[in-house]
């Protein structure tokens, strides 16, 4: 057909996943990586093998880059140096919103354009509806590059101009993940201590968390987020840091850890003491905008 070539560089788990929906939806698909063997899974499902970094960079109009962080992926644009001329680098490693910009220069310096982007699903979502991607930078080169970048499945969010963007809530959602993941854990381990099993907790707290209560708590969160007021009426933090106390001592009665509970309590106490305790859980944010010590 007439899909646009691709190469891939960096063949770690995501790297592989992204050349097989590359050759899966039909782009002809070059493939690089620092350790050659990793290729051959790859090739033998028709992707053609770069060894040279200026191979991989002059066999496609778009070089894909996805390995560990900012310093591996630097390391493969200066190694294609200028076979990428004319070219656009499309940058899906982790790194900093300060890399992502430094990147820019470096890609120009090359003669090449350069979108940074981040992956937002596991390896086995990559090709399909499900998989999510975040781009920030150039509008034009992210319009020139997403007929390309859909054979990658799912959906591609453009999310402005500063090309620090899209890691910047990479990293930011990934800290959502966690808080939450923690949450789960130490939620799992009190029930545990009646001898509920994290399979018969699951479904009551997983009901309970989306979409039910906990998602349009957050959602109703966001005007007091923008606005700076967070009325009280419904509940404060003051009750919030009772209601955290209570977890507290229940993990501690209970015989398990307080680490969760306690950073919680910390961090309402601190929005107490910065004079918001009588103002709703969303005043927490006034604390976790300045720097800490
Ligand atoms: P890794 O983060 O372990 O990346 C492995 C790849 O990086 C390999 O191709 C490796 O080459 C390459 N690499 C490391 N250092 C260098 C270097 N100095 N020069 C050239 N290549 C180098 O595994 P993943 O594939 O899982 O992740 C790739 C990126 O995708 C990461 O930034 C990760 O954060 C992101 N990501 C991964 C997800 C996942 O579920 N795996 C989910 C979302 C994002 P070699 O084989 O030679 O060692």
């Amino acid at each position: 057909g007439d899909l646009a070539p691709v190469t891939v560089a960096g063949l770690g788990p995501m790297g592989a996943a992204l050349a097989e929906a590359f050759l899966a939806a039909g782009n002809p698909t070059t493939v690089w990586n620092r350790t050659a063997a990793k290729a051959e899974p790859l090739v033998a499902r028709g992707a053609r093998h770069a060894t040279t970094l200026t191979e991989a960079g002059e066999a496609s109009p778009l070089l894909v880059i996805c390995v560990t962080d900012y310093p591996s992926a630097k390391a493969i644009i200066e190694g294609a140096g200028s076979a990428l001329a004319g070219r656009t680098v499309v940058n899906l490693s982790s790194s900093t919103p300060d890399e992502a910009r430094e990147a820019v220069g470096l890609a120009a310096g090359f003669g090449a354009a350069y979108l940074d982007g981040t992956i937002m699903v596991p390896t086995n979502l990559i090709g399909t509806e499900h998989a999510v991607f975040f781009y920030s930078g150039s509008r034009p080169v992210y319009d020139a590059q997403l007929a390309a970048l859909k054979s990658l499945g799912g959906d591609h969010k453009f999310l402005g101009a500063d090309p620090g963007l899209a890691v910047l809530y990479n990293t930011a959602l990934l800290g959502l993940m966690w808080a939450m993941a923690n949450g789960y854990l130490h939620a799992a381990a009190l029930v545990g201590t009646a001898k509920a099993t994290a399979a018969e907790f699951a479904p009551v707290a997983l009901d309970w968390l989306v979409p039910s209560v906990v998602t349009p708590i957050l959602h109703s969160m966001t005007k007091d987020l923008d606005t700076g007021v967070y009325p009280g009426d419904a509940g404060t933090v003051q009750m919030n840091l009772n209601a955290a106390d209570h977890l507290v001592e229940t993990s501690r009665s209970q015989g398990i850890s307080t680490l969760v509970p306690s950073f919680l309590r910390q961090m309402l106490a601190a929005t107490v003491e910065a004079g918001h305790g009588e103002g709703n859980y969303s005043a927490m944010i006034e604390v976790l905008r300045k720097p800490s010590d």
